[in-house]
């Protein structure tokens, strides 16, 4: 659920027992319900437009860079010739923004549930969904644990740009979804997924990392700092056939660089850098 009061949005959820964030509201640009989920889109008054789907926030325009950043370029630095991408969810187009940055890319394929959000977004967001405007991309609109389950050593690279382990979402937080990804990469491919917040959701963190510790030979937690998720922070969930994921092989052009308002071979390494309580809970 959320609540406005006096013009500030509240992320309540029970997610996040006894905390919410607020993000004062200048206008509500559109409240539709698809099949899927239900879907808002306000303008704020400091932070951009702001999408929240089913009441939990996806993303203000403010600072949704740092997390499309990582997610894409973790995984896709870590790879030395990444040619195929495929990204489940994502609707928003923002990962599909950034991994137009590679031109090693050939093809990319994006697995979005809900035409709604891809539509919204190409209405109303055009600094994310311009994402979709690469020649590479291919939209498939369907169910990602359906699509992945035809897949067979096809991409070097998935990136799983999911909303939280509720309602469509939930299947893409288990182990029969982590197998079929590691089915679906080539023999050197890699994964990163959505890794929720090791301040907020330490228990979803352990599984996913279980989990993939029981499906790829490498894997690894990322996490950075995003002031509209719950706790200030989010992760990435990684796992690798071959390549190491805390040493990235190649790093960003000049050009390439210039762009990134997050990313840098730097933060790429230092984002794996635990602190104490993270490093316990996922050795554990
Ligand atoms: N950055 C956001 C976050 O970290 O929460 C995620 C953004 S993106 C909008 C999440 C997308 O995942 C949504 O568009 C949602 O429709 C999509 N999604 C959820 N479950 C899915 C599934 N099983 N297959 C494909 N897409 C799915």
């Amino acid at each position: 659920m959320n609540m406005i009061v006096d013009g500030w949005f509240s992320e309540i959820s029970d997610m996040w027992p006894g905390r919410a964030l607020s993000i004062k509201i200048r206008e509500k640009l559109l409240d539709i319900q698809s099949p899927f989920q239900h879907i808002v889109l306000y303008e704020t008054e400091n932070c951009g437009k702001m999408l929240v789907l089913d009441d939990i926030i996806q993303f203000t325009e403010d600072d949704e860079f740092a997390y499309q950043e990582m997610l894409a370029h973790l995984p896709m630095f870590c790879h030395p010739n990444p040619e195929r991408v495929l990204v489940i969810g994502g609707g928003d187009g923002g990962v599909l923004r950034e991994l137009s940055l590679h031109e090693c890319v050939k093809h990319i394929d994006i697995c979005e549930i809900d035409q709604a959000v891809v539509d919204v977004c190409r209405k109303y967001v055009p600094s994310l969904s311009c994402g979709f405007d690469d020649p590479r991309v291919n939209v498939h609109i369907g169910d990602g644990i359906e699509f992945i389950g035809r897949c067979t050593d096809c991409y070097d690279v998935i990136i799983v740009d999911s909303s939280d382990p509720v309602g469509p979402g939930i299947k893409l937080f288990e182990d029969p979804f982590y197998r079929a990804m590691r089915k679906a990469i080539h023999s050197d491919g890699i994964i990163a997924t959505q890794g929720e917040s090791f301040f907020m959701h330490s228990d979803v963190v352990c599984d996913l990392m279980r989990i993939a510790r029981n499906n790829f030979p490498i894997t690894a937690y990322s996490y950075m700092m995003v002031p509209t998720y719950p706790g200030g922070t989010l992760g990435v969930c990684l796992g690798s056939m071959r390549y190491s994921l805390s040493e990235p092989c190649r790093k960003p052009t000049a050009a390439m660089q210039a762009k990134l308002r997050y990313y840098t071979s730097d933060i790429h390494r230092a984002s794996m850098v635990l602190p104490a309580f993270g490093a316990r809970l996922l050795e554990a």
